[in-house]
């Protein structure tokens, strides 16, 4: 069993703002907001990045993006828009080694993907 913040918050023994949830995925605001809305979307099963999803997890990862868009939605940026950024690695500043997707809104974010 990984043993991540992320697991713990999954496992209900680290506390989080849980905004969304159903049986595979889990959304929460990211601890460390960098936009107005920041909500992190993770699998409850753990895949510990992109780089090491499977083709078994072609199912979850759709899940995810679904969610994403739902939290969107129930955050109040459908209509102004927000940004989905998966971190994958050192180079992109990947601190929590179990997949998870960024949702970010409620300003103006620039122009450079993920910038
Ligand atoms: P990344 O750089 O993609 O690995 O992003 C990890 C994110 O997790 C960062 O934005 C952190 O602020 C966030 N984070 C770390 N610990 C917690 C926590 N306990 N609750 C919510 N978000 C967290």
């Amino acid at each position: 069993m990984a043993d991540n913040i992320f697991q713990k918050i999954i496992d209900r023994e680290a506390p989080a703002d849980i905004v969304y949830e159903t049986e595979e995925v889990l959304a929460f605001k990211d601890i460390n907001p960098c936009a107005p809305v920041h909500v992190l979307v993770i699998p409850k099963r753990h895949i510990t990045r992109l780089r090491e999803a499977e083709g078994s997890d072609e199912a979850v990862l759709g899940k995810l993006l679904l969610a994403a868009a739902e939290v969107a939605r129930e955050q109040g940026i459908e209509e102004s828009g927000y940004r989905v950024v998966i971190n994958n690695g050192r180079d992109a500043g990947e601190i929590v080694p179990h997949l998870h997707v960024h949702v970010l809104g409620g300003q103006n974010l620039g122009s450079l993907p993920g910038g």
